[in-house]
Parts: structure tokens; C-alpha cells; sequence
């Protein structure tokens, strides 16, 4: 039986802020800092601190432990056998079939740019869940936005999830 999405929200945001907060810890202290080109690349992306973006490659993307929330991640289409990267704050994790793609690597950096537009992976994470569950992970504005390529202007947090 399906998740309620909306329903579960509140109950579910503060285990996924604490979850990706571990996650994020995890993948700085093992991560490699980006090359001199992806430090290109991140700034071109308006990230503001690209020295401090450290890269996880992994075999396989983490999932919570926590049985609602891994289904209702992946029920969301956020977390599941085909997700290829995941940005969490600083720390970009892919997988390692993907991480020689500088595709991926730099629609995550937008991630990192929103991240640090909002300053706290608590803060990202309520605006951008609650529009991937208003939304729809393929159309929750800043997913949009990451995939534009922050084409549509200058960098800017999205205030709410009823922004369009
Ligand atoms: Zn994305």
C-alpha cells in the first residue's frame, strides 16, 4: 500500500534531516575534494565555497534503515535502485558507474548551491521535500531548477514550495 506522502511529512522530515546529516558527516571525512576543473565547474554553479565540496564515490547509494522512510523515499522516487547520486550539504556521493560523469556531477553541485543558499541541510531538506511531495520529485521547483542548470537567472533560494 502506497505511502501518504503528505500525511507522513512531519513525521518523516526530522528522520531524514538526521539521516542525511550522518550521511553528509560520512562521505566529508571519506570524500576527495574536487579538481581543479570540477572547482571550475562548481563555481560556474554559483557554489560559493567549492574548496569545502568533498566527493563520495560508493557502490551502491546509502538508504535509511528506518523501514517508512526508505520506502517513502523511495516511493517519492528519491532513493531507489536507480538512483546514481545524491548531494547532502558539502558532500556529493555517486555511485561508482557514474562517477565519471561530469553531467551528474555538476546538476549535484547545483544541489550544493541550493544547500548553501538555504545554510543548513535542515533547512534545504523541509523546502525541498515538501515540494518533491506537493510536486513530485521530476517537477519540485528546485529539482527544475538543479536540472536548468541554474540557467534561469541568478542564484536564489526558492522561498516556499508553492513557488513556481
Ligand atoms: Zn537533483
Amino acid at each position: 500500500m502506497p505511502i501518504d506522502l503528505a500525511a507522513a511529512l512531519p513525521r518523516l522530515l526530522p528522520k531524514a534531516v538526521s539521516w542525511a546529516q550522518l550521511q553528509s558527516q560520512a562521505a566529508l571525512e571519506r570524500g576527495r575534494p574536487l579538481s581543479p576543473d570540477e572547482q571550475a565547474d562548481a563555481q560556474a554553479a554559483g557554489v560559493q565555497r567549492p574548496h569545502r565540496v568533498r566527493v563520495a564515490v560508493v557502490d551502491a547509494i546509502p538508504r535509511p534503515d528506518d523501514e517508512e522512510l526508505r520506502a517513502a523515499a523511495e516511493q517519492a522516487g528519491l532513493l531507489g535502485p536507480d538512483t546514481v547520486g545524491l548531494a547532502l550539504g558539502y558532500a556529493i556521493v555517486l555511485r561508482s558507474d557514474f562517477a565519471g560523469s561530469s553531467a551528474l556531477l555538476k546538476h549535484e553541485l547545483q544541489h550544493v548551491r541550493q544547500f548553501e543558499c538555504y545554510g543548513s541541510i535542515e533547512a534545504f531538506l523541509s523546502v525541498y521535500l515538501h515540494q518533491v511531495v506537493q510536486f513530485g520529485y521530476a517537477d519540485a521547483p528546485l529539482e527544475r531548477q538543479a536540472r536548468d542548470g541554474g540557467h534561469d537567472g541568478a542564484p536564489r533560494c526558492e522561498t516556499s514550495a508553492t513557488d513556481r
